[in-house]
């Protein structure tokens, strides 16, 4: 048995001009079946739809800010969503203002949905928990940006401890089995252990998590923020070249991401968003690994799943 599907899909990797081959920004995160949409940048449906992703899986849609190129794809998706007769309820999680922009179009449009919209306002420069499940725990944490911003960290929760099934002795009971799987020892009424947690069970891997941060000036906050992130997305807007172009609009240079991946001690970075002025990506690819290694360019419909890195064959 190995462990539930962790996977993220870039839908969009592009900074606000989109090109040919490159949607502005938007991903795809799933765990087991459930779908989390995380911005939704012009074209999201189209992207969902070509890499033939239901829309019907979404129940929960995290925005970090209200710049164009990171939302401009929601209302046509929300609208195909009425057209298919959703009916479940959608959460948003967003900074005010979306909501506003979202009512008035429903109502120029005389469109009452068929389904309900939940609002969950993000608080400008607070971070905190803003949802959790069976299976995962988000959270949300400052980014430094010209409006507010906000970064996501998705947690896996604890898995259980796994049953050794040849190790099971016959008279065990279920609420036995229920303790080794918190990883807890059976006692009995003495306290004298019965069945020791890490003699019948094997403990679980440690959570991975996989962190979003766009759009964001070079913030070492923002490391601390997701520190031991096993998968780590952050803009890298600009080449080190431009670096005062960064400091102006308030994005970051790939070197700079990189800069966060290292200091947060994440697993894997993958950098995005560059400026459609970059023909190529090798400069800032270059630029990223030479302060982290493990660095990847995102692009559009690659997967990337969140895991720990295999350790590095150290060279000779
Ligand atoms: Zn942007
Ligand atoms: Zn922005």
């Amino acid at each position: 048995v190995s462990a539930p599907e962790f996977t993220l899909t870039i839908l969009g990797s592009g900074g606000a001009l989109p090109v040919p081959g490159k949607y502005p920004s938007s991903q795809y995160l799933q765990y087991r079946n459930q779908g989390y949409l995380i911005d939704a940048g012009e074209g999201v449906q189209v992207q969902l739809a070509r890499f033939g992703i239901s829309h019907s899986r979404i129940d929960h849609i995290f925005i970090t800010h209200l710049h164009g190129d990171h939302y401009l794809g929601l209302m046509g998706l929300l609208f195909s969503m009425h057209l298919t007769r959703r009916l479940s309820a959608l959460h948003i999680h967003c900074h005010p203002g979306l909501e506003d922009i979202i009512l008035l179009q429903l109502k120029m449009a005389r469109s009452v949905l068929s389904y309900r919209i939940h609002f969950n306002p993000l608080q400008e420069g607070v971070s905190g928990i803003i949802f959790e499940n069976d299976d995962l725990t988000v959270s949300t944490f400052p980014l430094r940006h010209r409006v507010p911003c906000s970064g996501f960290l998705f947690r896996e929760k604890l898995l259980p401890w796994k049953i050794i099934k040849d190790k099971m002795p016959d008279q065990m009971r279920l609420q036995d089995i229920a303790l080794l799987k918190q990883g807890k020892d059976v006692v009995d009424d003495l306290g004298n252990i019965v069945y020791r947690a890490d003699a019948h069970a094997t403990p679980p891997p440690p959570p991975r998590s996989y962190a979003y941060c766009s759009d964001t000036d070079f913030d070492p906050a923002v490391a601390a923020s997701v520190k031991g992130v096993t998968l780590l997305y952050h803009e890298a807007t600009f080449a080190e070249s431009e670096s005062v172009r960064a400091r102006e609009t308030f994005h970051s240079t790939a070197r700079e991401a990189a800069t966060i991946a290292r200091m947060a001690g994440a697993g894997k970075l993958l950098i995005g968003h560059i400026s459609a002025r970059y023909k190529g990506t090798e400069v800032l690819l270059e630029e990223a690994r030479a302060v982290f290694p493990e660095t990847e360019v995102a692009l559009d419909g690659h997967s990337h799943k969140v895991e720990p890195q295999p350790l590095r064959q150290t060279a000779e």
